[in-house]
Order: C-alpha cells, then sequence, then structure tokens
C-alpha cells in the first residue's frame, strides 16, 4: 500500500477506535492475521462454546477454521445435511454462547456497527444473549457514517452477498439496490449498534486488508 494512503487509513481507524470505545466497545488495530488469532485465543478458552454469524470475512481471516480445530465447543451451522430444524436449533443455542464471532457490513468512524440481516439471528445475537461478542472487520468495511454506511449496504454489500446467495432479488440481477419485496429479500433488518452495557461483551478487530464485503 502507498504510504501516504497507509497514512490516511491509520489515522482513519485511530478515530473509529476511540470512537467505539467512547460507546464502550473494546477495539483494536490488527495488524495480519496471525495478531488476529492470537487476539482471539486470549479472548475464549478451550471447552467453550463458540458461535458464528453467516460471513465471508471469517472464513477468509482463517477464524471459522481455527474454531472448528480448536479445543472448542463449535456450534457449526456450516456442516453438511443441516435441515432447517437442525439451523434453528443452532441459532437458539448461539445465543447461550460464550463467544459469538461474525463481521459487520459496515463500521462507522463515529463507532457505529450497523448491519442488514435477512433472518435476523445475526443481529439478534450480536445484540443479545452470547456473553462476548467478537466482530472481525477488514478496511473495506468502514465508512465515514451511517448515511455511508447505508449506501454501502445498498448499492454494494446487499447485491453482492444476494449474488452469492444466487437469490432472486432484483439487485442480484442489476448490482444495486431496487427496494425489493421480493421473498428473497436479505435486507429485512437493519440495525445500528451504537453503545454496549457491558464493557467487557464486544471487541472489534479492525484489519487493514479488504476482508468480505
Ligand atoms: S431491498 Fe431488495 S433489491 Fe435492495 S438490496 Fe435488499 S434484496 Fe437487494
Amino acid at each position: 500500500m502507498n504510504p501516504n494512503i497507509s497514512w490516511t487509513l491509520d489515522k482513519k481507524i485511530e478515530t473509529t477506535i476511540e470512537n467505539l470505545k467512547n460507546n464502550h466497545i473494546n477495539a483494536k488495530a490488527i495488524a495480519n492475521l496471525e495478531q488476529l488469532h492470537n487476539e482471539i485465543k486470549q479472548l475464549i478458552h478451550p471447552g467453550q462454546t463458540v458461535s458464528v454469524g453467516g460471513s465471508m470475512t471469517l472464513f477468509e481471516t482463517g477464524v471459522i477454521d481455527l474454531l472448528k480445530e480448536g479445543d472448542y465447543n463449535y456450534l457449526d451451522r456450516y456442516q453438511e445435511g443441516l435441515k432447517p430444524a437442525d439451523m434453528r436449533e443452532i441459532y437458539l443455542q448461539s445465543f447461550a454462547a460464550d463467544a459469538y464471532f461474525t463481521s459487520s457490513n459496515a463500521l462507522t468512524m463515529e463507532g457505529h456497527l450497523y448491519n442488514i440481516d435477512g433472518n435476523g439471528n445475526r443481529v439478534a445475537a450480536m445484540i443479545y444473549g452470547p456473553k462476548k461478542v467478537i466482530v472481525i472487520v477488514g478496511k473495506n468495511k468502514l465508512v465515514k457514517d451511517l448515511e455511508a454506511a447505508e449506501t454501502r449496504l445498498k448499492h454494494y454489500a446487499a447485491p453482492a452477498n444476494a449474488k452469492r446467495l444466487h437469490l432472486k432479488t432484483p439487485c442480484a440481477a442489476v448490482g444495486f439496490c431496487q427496494d425489493c419485496s421480493s421473498p428473497d429479500r436479505i435486507c429485512s433488518n437493519y440495525v445500528t449498534i451504537k453503545k454496549q452495557r457491558d464493557y467487557s461483551r464486544m471487541h472489534v478487530f479492525i484489519l487493514k486488508e479488504d476482508y468480505g464485503f
């Protein structure tokens, strides 16, 4: 990365971390995946129950493998052959997990997490239930404010996810939001997390690379 661009990114991340901390959300800039995995191992312990929200970032950063191969009680929503009733059971068990891992569709420099969710299970677990919520965010998710977050989601993240999941939504055909009423609509819930009451619950790790979308 060009050093001047890298500097602007560092300054944005610094501001974001400061504002997250003001909102009672722990936050840290992460230099590489090795550091990320070490930070995670400090937060969770062998035998604990861990779960994940749907996320490309968690696959791309090796977090899924870390949880799967570690000595944890991993609630594996990606195992083959799961029926809808099994998925529902995993979603419900996730509320009682020791730690819940997810990314965020957008992270604002004001220290707010902005997410869309079709089922709502991921945003519900981010809001309430798991004792710890660990959010892993690539630099591509960082935006100035909530207005920019909504634009990012409607015209980039949601269409890309709809395409990935082979959904029959207008955005999966044209590449940007049509505010549809499709049965496959993935943006049923728009959720902004602005603050935590429990200072020790939420941890945001910000990577200086792009992950997910
Ligand atoms: S509202 Fe519909 S068209 Fe817009 S991003 Fe969501 S699924 Fe796509």
